[in-house]
């Protein structure tokens, strides 16, 4: 699911309900950060690096939009949630204030994984709110990379055996796109837009029937629709063909997603 599909409570309701349409059962959810959250949190860290002015602010308006949506989707405030929402933002000052790195790259993604963090908790105590099991899976602790911030590499052997033995007996999982973890544990990311890839290496490990992408268009088409009017839906395109409307700038689809499903041959919704 990407982030304009969960950009407010009414989206993460629909999310709900999609998944009450098309199973539970054996199915993982990747989700992205909520909105323009990535977005906002870049803008952070670049304020952050300016050190023209502080970053609360900016901090406390986040937390405030994900705060609302806390408070649209539970009648009764849900202080346990809005208590673990507001312990992310104090991570995130923590770590600002203790930090010493002047890796604008290793910052970058010490913090943006806030994002997921965020979105994926508060949309797993809504699915349990509604009477839906599931279980919370960071994904750092499965997507293995090298130390390449924001552009890691991914480990594959080590991935695949950390996916296998973490899923492992869950029959509904919901986890963070985007974002990895290099051998020292700290978090790396896929680079911008990477969620549907994460969803392309779970479904590649878990040899999954198949993988669907939510996103706020109708599918592919054969034109991208912010600039040309008359596009059209394509019904079904092959691997070869995705994977070059991807290289060529389809921002629908991730130009790494496409790989690890056509080597398996796993369709993509
Ligand atoms: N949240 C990340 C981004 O905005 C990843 C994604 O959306 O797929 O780039
Ligand atoms: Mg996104």
């Amino acid at each position: 699911f990407g982030g304009a599909s969960v950009k407010d409570a009414s989206g993460v309701k629909n999310l709900l309900s999609v998944l009450e349409k098309v199973g539970y059962k054996d199915t993982l959810v990747v989700v992205s950060a909520m909105a323009k959250t990535t977005n906002a949190l870049e803008n952070i860290i670049e304020v952050y690096f300016d050190n023209k002015q502080s970053i609360n602010q900016n901090l406390l308006e986040l937390e405030e939009f994900h705060l609302k949506i806390v408070d649209e989707l539970f009648e009764n405030r849900a202080t346990k949630l809005s208590q673990l929402v507001h312990n992310y933002f104090e991570e995130l000052k923590t770590f600002f204030k203790k930090n010493k790195a002047k890796n604008y790259s290793f910052v970058y993604d010490q913090v943006v994984c806030y994002g997921e963090l965020l979105s994926t908790t508060i949309i797993h105590h809504y699915f349990e709110s509604q009477g839906q099991k599931s279980f919370w899976l960071d994904a750092r602790e499965c997507i293995k990379t090298d130390d390449y911030y924001r552009s890691a590499n991914l480990n594959w052997e080590q991935t695949q055996s950390s996916i296998n033995s973490k899923v492992k007996g869950h029959q509904f999982i919901i986890t963070q796109g985007f974002i990895g973890s290099n051998s020292n544990n700290f978090t790396t990311t896929l680079g911008r837009e990477g969620s549907d890839y994460s969803a392309a290496i779970f479904a590649y490990a878990l040899n999954a029937e198949s993988v669907t992408i939510w996103k706020d268009v109708p599918g592919v088409l054969n034109g991208d629709p912010r600039v040309f009017k008359n596009t059209e839906l394509l019904h079904q395109i092959s691997y070869r063909e995705a994977i070059e409307l991807a290289f060529y700038g389809a921002s629908v689809i991730h130009p790494k997603t496409l790989q690890p499903l056509q080597r398996k041959e796993i369709p993509l919704y």
